[in-house]
């Protein structure tokens, strides 16, 4: 393990050469934060090519949730590799229909459900706008302010967790109206019921002045909002905008590509409030690291695609769907329930360290899905942008890996099987991070 003088000179010689190698014929696109070069990782902990230990509060931007290497996914990766590596969606085999029934056995919509397999978060959400476009014959949609959905042209024509991913790259799919995503710390309309407050405007403003309702195919929107900046609606939201919905005959999609799979501590973030969409998106933490999408849809909607009408050549990879298989396995029986447990003790931790820094100025989140939002005064909220990047600098120098969110908020997206003494020690080196932060450079 290293020691504190070795953190120092971060990153280390072995990492420095790969990065100059890499910069050379990897494009700079990338939103690298911190120099890490990953070498080897198994659980929470991961080590970089120099020999360096840190815990890692980020799985991979929220991907390895059944920690890095866990046994019983790469057994079952394994395995899958002895049998075959690759036949297509366009056949069958035993894991991809095992897998479309395990998913549908946990009812993510409302009613019966079948799935589309693909192979990432953008292209799962690419689906469900194919679908919900395809089977209500409309043309537009809604989307959120600061949600995050991908960088493919329909999936980014909703994302909007900073200008940045949009620059340049105008027209994106048209049809796509955003509106306010109800922030509770910061409220964007009047009212004390920022659910109530953004649905208000969504059926008096909005349809009544600029969008026709029986024009939008769907509404897209992440039940917890991830990248910008982990908000978790207010508890009339959900339901709220589903009876909206249904008033109007408009789909709703729930991306779930971060928040499911056991991170927020049940199966699905939309439990938490006992809504049901009718297409779910999956990806990220669904395989434990390899890359798996899912269109989760009713039955009845999905049966409406004729053969042909959408597709793709890696759907259903059989080492994706056995290593989701296990992680299925392993978070329905285990690790939800540990993040749901872990997540609670982690939240009481942060908020008694509120209590201390007044740059913390707000804490929430669902089981291992935590957002500490940094501000430079209490009474301003003003976002403390640069202590929030300096804050993830000092905890990769503190052996912690961490990501940030919204404009300036930490964010904790652990491994869902970290115990106590994983969230003691990642606490320790906050505080030193925050710290070294607070005292400037
Ligand atoms: N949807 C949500 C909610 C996400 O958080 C992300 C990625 O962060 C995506 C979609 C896009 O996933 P991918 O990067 O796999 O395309």
């Amino acid at each position: 393990m290293s020691t504190a003088k070795d953190r120092d000179s971060l990153p280390g010689p072995k990492a420095q050469a790969l990065m100059a190698r890499d910069r050379l014929v990897t494009t700079p696109s990338y939103p690298r934060d911190y120099p890490f070069v990953m070498a080897k990782g198994r659980g929470a902990e991961v080590w970089d090519v120099d020999g360096n230990r840190y815990l890692d509060f980020m799985s991979g931007i929220g991907v390895c949730s059944t920690g890095h290497a866990h046994p019983l996914v790469v057994q079952a990766i394994k395995e899958a590799a002895d049998d075959f590596l690759h036949i297509s969606s366009d056949y069958w085999h035993e894991r991809m229909t095992q897998l479309a029934e395990r998913i549908a056995a946990l009812n993510p919509v409302r009613g019966p459900a079948q799935v589309l397999i693909c192979q990432s978060g953008t292209e799962s959400v690419e689906g469900a706008l194919k679908l919900a476009r395809y089977v209500t014959g409309r043309p537009r949609f809604l989307g959120f302010l600061g949600g995050f959905h991908g960088r493919s042209m329909g999936s980014l024509a909703f994302t909007s967790s900073k200008y940045t991913q949009q620059s340049g790259f105008f027209p994106t799919m048209p049809g796509v109206t955003h509106v306010p995503y109800p922030n509770i710390y910061r409220p964007l309309l009047a009212g004390a019921d920022q659910g109530m407050a953004v649905l208000d405007y969504i059926e008096k403003v909005l349809f009544q002045s600029n969008v026709p309702a029986r024009e939008v195919a769907a509404i897209l929107v992440e039940p917890l909002q991830g990248e910008g900046g982990y908000l978790v609606p207010p508890d009339s939201f959900l339901s709220g905008l589903r009876a909206l919905c249904d008033r109007h005959g408009i789909l709703l999609i729930f991306d779930e590509v971060q928040s499911g799979i056991g991170r927020t501590g049940r199966m699905f973030a939309c439990e938490h409030w006992g809504v049901a969409p009718d297409i779910m998106t999956l990806a990220k933490g669904l395989a434990s690291g390899l890359p798996l999408g899912l269109v989760v849809a009713r039955r009845e909607l999905m049966e409406k695609w004729q053969r042909g009408a959408h597709g793709n050549t890696f759907g259903g990879n059989p080492l994706c769907c056995a290593a989701a298989l296990a992680t299925l396995e392993l978070v329905r029986n285990q690790y939800a329930a540990n993040a749901a447990a872990v997540g609670e003790y982690f939240l009481g931790k942060l908020r008694l360290l509120q209590r201390q820094y007044q740059c913390i100025g707000d804490v929430r989140g669902k089981g291992l899905m935590i957002g500490m939002e940094l501000v430079s005064d209490r009474e301003s909220r003003e976002p403390a942008r640069e202590l929030c990047a300096a804050v993830l600098t000092h905890a990769f120098h503190q052996g912690l890996l961490l990501l940030s969110c919204g404009q300036s908020t930490v964010r904790f997206i652990p491994p869902l099987m970290i115990d106590r003494s994983h969230v003691d020690e990642a606490l320790e080196r906050l505080q030193r991070a925050l710290g070294a932060a607070l005292a400037g450079p």
